[in-house]
Parts: C-alpha cells; structure tokens; sequence
C-alpha cells in the first residue's frame, strides 16, 4: 500500500501573482503533490484554505499518513478549530512536513510554543544546503550539499526549540546560514520543517528538492494505530492500582473525580 501524503496550500500567491502563477500553474500544492506520487510510493492528494474546513475535515485527516503545509501570506485565515484539530492529529500519530514560509504558520507555532521568527532577504541569492547528519533517511541519495541557483535568503537566529535532529544547514551567497532541515517528535507524530521553497522561484521542480519531499514523507509516515483521546487524562482509583495499595494521607479529590483542565 502507498503512503497517503495530502499537501495542503493556502493557494493565494497563485491566484492573485501573475509571475507565481505562471511558474506553477497547478499551485505550488499541485507540483509538489506531481513530484510526490512520481515516486510511487506514495499517492497524494491536494487541499485548500478555499475548501469547507480548508480541506481538512475530520475524516480526510483519519486517511492520511503525512501533511504537508504551505503557507504564507494568509496564515491568520487559517481556523483556529482546525489548527486544533491537526495538533490532535498528529500528537495521535500523522507525519506533518512544514514547507519554507510556514515557519510562521500557526500549526507549527501551536506545536513548537515559540515565535518561529528569523531574518530574511528576498534577493535571489544561491543557497547551498549542506547534509549535517549522514545516512539520514531524509537526505538519502542527496551526497554532501545541493545547491538551489535562487532562493529566498532566511538567517539565524529561527526561533525554534532544539530539534531532534539537524538534518540540512544552509548558507546564502550573502552570507547568513540556516538550520533548514529540523525534525521534532510531537506526541506520537514525526515533524520535519524543510526550508527551501519561495514562491517566485521553481524550487519545488528541483529534483533534489523532490527527492528530499519524498524521503521527507516517507520518514515522516508512523504505520502504527492512530492515537485516540490524545486529550485524556484519567483518574485511576486505588482498587485498579496494579499493585495492591492503600489509600493514605489527605485528600483534594474525590474518587473517580475528572479533575480540572
Ligand atoms: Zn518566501
């Protein structure tokens, strides 16, 4: 079976852009989702912040594996119920790759608790991404750099928590270096945010650019059951403690109390 990968897009530069609507005229969420499935092994499919529930209703999520995200200039547009509803999602186990400028989005802010920011220049700089961590599965097949002739330029410091692991590092012609290949664990879900990526630049028609995606998606996909009630938190009484015990001291609760949120 195929790994299902769903590669959300806010879809906005391309309707309203001429120059990114002629470089991608499928939105960028079609051509990654064409280099994706070339590989065939994985099939994806598309959603848009245009769609009820942006595309991401309840049932769509239970049948995928991976999400990828990008966004940019509509972040606030996003439903807070629905960013909810993708952090409940992935803590119970779905793959989340979060492409370029959804650095600011606010699912990956919901799921990393910092501000995500970083400097940047939109100067059609080359960018050089160095592999930092060999026999990654992520840069598989990529050998020890590539290079993506323009590119939009983001610096350190990113706001980010300390990832798990580093699995790219980039430097631009002016200068400035990156941490753009980061992977978190989040509950029971894998997390890669991958930088590259702007939208006046055919990056996502870069062959090492969709090699890293597809590997991306593969790392990313957990086949394990899906989490449920990834909220609960429940109150174990004493008789079905596993071993045997006896109340003791004083007491706030009561038994088999909820407790408080
Ligand atoms: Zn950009």
């Amino acid at each position: 079976m195929t790994i299902r990968a769903v590669v959300w897009n806010e879809n906005v530069h391309e309707t309203h852009n001429e120059v990114v609507a002629k470089l991608y005229p499928h939105g960028i969420h079609g051509a990654i989702a064409e280099a994706l499935t070339a590989g065939g092994e994985i099939t994806a499919t598309t959603a848009t912040l245009q769609e009820p529930e942006h595309g991401l209703t309840a049932k769509r999520l239970a049948e995928t594996d991976v999400l990828l995200w990008w966004g940019h200039a509509a972040h606030g547009d996003v439903d807070d119920a629905i960013v909810e509803r993708v952090a409940e999602v992935v803590w119970g186990g779905m793959g989340l790759i979060l492409l370029h400028s959804a650095h600011f989005s606010k699912i990956f802010k919901r799921l990393m608790g910092t501000p995500c920011n970083l400097t940047w220049r939109e100067a059609g700089e080359r960018e050089r991404l160095w592999v930092t961590s060999r026999n990654h599965p992520i840069t598989a097949g990529v050998g020890d750099f590539f290079e993506l002739e323009n590119e939009e330029m983001y610096g350190e410091p990113f706001g980010v928590p300390e990832p798990l692991e580093t699995v790219f590092v980039s430097w631009f012609q002016g200068g400035e270096v990156f941490r753009s290949g980061l992977t978190y664990k989040r509950g029971a879900g894998n997390v890669f945010y991958f930088r590259p990526g702007h939208e006046t630049y055919p990056t996502y028609f870069d062959p090492n650019v969709q090699r890293v995606l597809r590997n991306a998606v593969k790392w990313a996909h957990n086949p394990a059951v899906r989490v449920q009630s990834v909220n609960d938190a429940p109150n174990v009484p004493v008789e079905e403690a596993l071993e045997p015990i006896e109340a003791r001291g004083l007491k706030l609760h009561a038994d088999g109390e909820e407790g408080f949120r």
